[in-house]
């Protein structure tokens, strides 16, 4: 079977569809083919009547390191029928036109737009959740962590002002996210709950089944409930500014991504995947 077949597997439970990521090799980067994978088997769910909470796994002992830098999978110019808005497919095209229409789509758009799925989402997180896997958690409703997790943003290397589903301020208060980013390091899953950035911690044997019970107890309730309290939460948050929030940093990624771009080698400040683990704590 070739990889794409493989990158994301899907199967429920009664009432529980569970995605799951599947590029343990790679700890669960995430490339395109993963993205497009994701957002097939996630609106296979919302469509699925059987179906009322869904559960987003990976594979392995990690939950995602992040955005595919630098494995044989990296499909960068490669296109995929674009799903998350209007832009103009990337490939192709010059410097930041590129770079802008990439990300609004593969990583703003499309994890946004997981966001407003209408059924609960839960996040089951082991060993790592970095960069890019922190977008994957942070744009579902709960996220259940095993007690091995380990969550970083560790972008500012790069010269970058953290990852494009810029939640930080939101899901932790402005003073640790701003902690969390001066000093990439890793904050393990005890600090991730007092911080308020995961409902609950559980043994790593046990993490399955306790984010299944939790989806379990939850698939009772009525459909349309779950839905508008999954929206009145959601446009709280918007209004508390995480929308619009989010549009401005994307804007200051995308200096960082230039201002890379024009002084030195590329737009990630000359790191690929071995440099930012070797320089990670
Ligand atoms: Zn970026």
């Amino acid at each position: 079977m070739n990889e794409e077949d493989e990158v994301v597997r899907y199967r429920t439970e009664g009432p529980v569809a569970v995605v799951t990521m599947h590029r343990p090799q790679y700890r669960n980067a995430q490339n395109s083919a993963m993205t497009y994978a994701l957002d097939d088997a996630l609106y296979r769910a919302a469509d699925d009547d059987e179906v009322k909470v869904i559960i987003l796994a990976g594979e392995g002992k990690h939950f995602s390191a992040g955005h595919d830098i630098g494995t044989p999978g990296r499909d960068v110019d490669t296109t995929f029928p674009r799903r998350a808005g209007l832009w103009w497919d990337h490939v192709g095209k010059p410097g930041a036109e590129s770079r802008y229409a990439r990300e609004s789509e593969v990583y703003l758009g499309m994890c946004r737009r997981w966001r407003e799925l209408p059924k609960p989402t839960i996040a089951a997180v082991q060993g790592a959740c970095i960069a890019g896997g922190l977008m994957l958690a942070w744009c579902c409703d709960l996220v259940v962590a095993a007690d091995d997790a380990f969550f970083a943003d560790p972008v500012v290397r790069m010269g970058i002002p953290g990852v494009e589903y810029f939640a930080h301020p939101w899901v932790m208060g402005p003073r640790h996210a701003k902690e969390f980013l001066f000093l990439g390091e890793r904050v393990y899953a005890d600090r991730a709950l007092q911080l308020g950035m995961v409902n609950r911690v559980v043994p790593r044997a046990e993490l399955e089944t306790a984010t299944m019970d939790l989806a379990v107890r939850i698939a009772q309730m009525p459909r349309l409930g779950l839905a508008l309290a999954k929206k009145a939460v959601n446009q709280a948050e918007d209004l508390m500014g995480l929308r619009a929030g989010m549009d401005s940093v994307f804007g200051l990624h995308h200096v960082a991504h230039a201002h890379n771009a024009e002084v030195g080698q590329d737009a990630l400040g000359g790191h690929d995947a071995r440099s930012m683990r070797d320089g990670g704590r």
